[in-house]
């Protein structure tokens, strides 16, 4: 069937919308499977760890976790998408902007990154940085280390960068539940396009 992507700088919504997006589009009876990356594998909870700086690494290193998850969670994505609709929270759009913004050549994120099938369709959901880092910091009590005001200036640079046909934009200054209603409708718009009707009510958790 097909496989949907939801990127976005942190903050910009990306969790909150994935998740409403697996429970509507479940709820109307499509066979939702729900993904995310970092993914709950070893290598995934590693990355976790980095992240929140419980564990140190170069930046190059843990650029390269990512794709050695990715590699991993690719078999179970495409095993998915034989029969389902996959939505996943984050994919290489998230290295290759993260990367790039911590000082690595694109061109050589884009490289190794080209190993894996190119999403059906990616929304992007468009947060300024400023309010990004604002909703950061009055909903976590701890920070990662990417979610400096100057770093995610770089990372949202980095994502205006891709121009693919398969990304929309989706403003992520709006309410939750209207951003939501827009997702839903922009999926079924595409699904219907694609010929996929809705199945059987059910989402098949992997988290
Ligand atoms: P991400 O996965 O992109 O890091 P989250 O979905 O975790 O973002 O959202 C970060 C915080 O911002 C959460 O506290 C969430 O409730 C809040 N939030 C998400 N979307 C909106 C929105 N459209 N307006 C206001 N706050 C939002």
């Amino acid at each position: 069937m097909v496989f949907i992507v939801i990127e976005g700088i942190d903050g910009s919504g990306k969790t909150t919308q994935a998740k409403a997006l697996c429970e509507s589009l479940s709820k109307l009876g499509y066979d939702i499977v729900e993904e995310r990356e970092p993914t709950d594998g070893v290598i995934g909870k590693f990355i976790r760890q980095v992240l929140g700086e419980k564990v140190r690494l170069d930046l190059m290193s843990l650029q390269l976790l990512f794709v050695v998850d990715r590699n991993e969670h690719v078999k179970a994505i495409k095993h998915a998408i034989e029969n389902s609709i996959v939505i996943c929270d984050r994919y290489y759009y998230s290295t290759i902007a993260y990367g790039e913004a911590s000082g690595i050549e694109r061109r050589y994120l884009e490289d190794m990154n080209s190993i894996f099938p190119v999403p059906d369709k990616t929304f992007f959901i468009d947060l300024s940085p400023e309010k990004a880092v604002e909703r950061i910091a009055s909903s976590r009590a701890k920070t990662e280390i990417f979610e400096k005001l100057e770093f995610m200036e770089r990372i949202s640079k980095s994502y205006s960068k891709f121009t693919e046909s398969n990304i929309e934009h989706i403003d992520g200054d709006k309410g939750i539940t209207e951003i939501t209603e827009e997702l839903l409708s922009r999926t079924k718009a595409f699904l219907e396009e694609r010929g996929i009707k809705p199945k059987v009510a059910k989402t098949r958790r992997r988290f």
